[in-house]
């Protein structure tokens, strides 16, 4: 069994960046093959009797079913809730999902199991919050850095707000399940962690040029992550449970990366802003949603082409005594060209063509999508300097 406690805990007791790093309040990482099995013995254990599932229709086929037919052999009552999709076909994180999960409830439900992926996460995450209830987190594909992170995007009134609530007190990640997720939800898994080529790039720019907060422990954590998610790239397109494993395993260590820092700056930068004014212009006009992974992707690549296209006027607009530190992020940074073949290596969309994205939305998101977030990122500085 894969030692996620240590890994964090090993960074955590070595980091001299001076911040306070809480310790993982997720109990259980259980990664591998068949761990659902373990999920009754831990609700036994944590003395839960009445626990409310959250699922879709898809997700209930690939791991509700299997979860309801432990619960039934061990005789613990459960509820569920079979979110349904909206009239673009999407099952979003918003009011009518949150209030059919919160009906589903009842005053013994003392734990939600999400069974899903980031979306249904975010539904259970943020209501179980607000319920003042734990919740346990069953990944049925491995497309997203979230799962164990304490952020719940909602979507109120068409737009998408951010809360900080908890993470999960255990996580099952089931390679038997994950492993059968449909092939572009683990190409948006993959596409999320190469992501982190930009936002490592910004965060590390944000630092230099504008002393964001930073700690070196969350970046070492998230290269590794990286790393380790770039090697199983060929392994991916085949959907091989080596590589399965090794994209999911370097997920959680993203989002423990976050979780040591407290925020998210690790894992989201200038791609991720361009990313969430997308899905803000989707929303808008009720289109139906991308994958959160696509959108990542797709924006990594155009993020680092911009970066590198106009590398002398981010350089130029920094103090002279900085220009060598920020020279060096850009040798770090890969070509928009080779972010977008190893995504198409791994079986993903790495384009806006490909994911239908017009010109105007992607040309409008390089001027705007700096205001989403307050970050210096590289996206702000080329908003924000005279082209010289
Ligand atoms: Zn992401
Ligand atoms: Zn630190």
């Amino acid at each position: 069994m894969h030692a996620f406690h240590e890994w964090y805990d090993s960074y955590r007791n070595n980091c001299s960046c001076g911040r306070k790093h809480e310790r993982l309040t997720t109990e259980e990482f259980l990664l591998g093959d068949g761990v659902l099995k373990k999920l009754c013995p831990f609700l036994k254990k944590k003395n839960f009797t009445r626990p409310l599932i959250v699922c879709d229709k898809n997700t209930k086929k690939a791991a509700g079913n299997s979860i309801i037919l432990l619960l039934d052999q061990q005789e613990i009552s459960y509820d569920l809730t079979v979110l349904s999709e909206n009239d673009q076909g999407d099952v979003l994180a918003e009011e009518t999902a949150l209030v059919h999960t919160m009906v589903a409830s009842n005053s013994d439900t003392d734990v939600l199991i999400a069974v899903g992926s980031g979306t249904i996460h975010d539904i259970s995450r943020f209501v179980s919050y607000k319920m003042k209830l734990p919740f346990i987190s069953v990944p049925t594909a491995p497309s997203v850095d979230g799962f164990n992170s304490k952020g719940a995007p909602i979507v109120l009134n068409k737009k998408k707000v951010t809360y900080q609530t908890q993470a999960p007190i255990a996580l099952f990640g089931d390679i038997n399940i994950l492993k059968n997720s449909p092939q572009k939800m683990i190409a948006a898994g993959f596409a999320d962690m190469l992501g982190k080529h930009t936002s490592m790039a910004d965060w590390e720019y944000g630092k230099i040029t504008a002393g964001e907060p930073y700690c070196g422990a969350a970046a070492l954590m998230t290269r590794e992550a990286l790393q380790l998610a770039m090697d199983s790239a060929e392994s991916l397109a085949e959907a091989e449970e080596k590589g399965i494993y090794n994209l999911m395993t370097a997920l959680i260590y993203s989002g423990m990366a976050m979780a040591l820092f407290g925020h998210s700056h690790p894992a989201s930068g200038g791609e991720h802003h361009l990313s969430h004014y997308w899905e803000m212009i989707f929303l808008k006009e009720d289109q139906k949603q991308l994958l959160h992974g696509e959108k990542v992707g797709a924006a990594c690549g155009i993020i680092a082409d911009h970066y590198h296209q106009n590398k002398q006027q981010i350089i130029s607009a920094a103090e002279d005594s900085k220009q060598g530190e920020i020279k060096e992020i850009f040798n770090q940074l890969p070509s928009g060209e080779s972010i977008r073949n190893v995504l198409a290596c791994a079986g993903g969309k790495s384009t806006a063509e490909e994911l239908h994205l017009a010109d105007h939305v992607v040309e409008n998101g390089l001027k705007n999508a700096h205001l989403i977030r307050d970050r210096h990122t590289m996206l702000r500085t080329l908003n924000s300097t005279p082209n010289s």
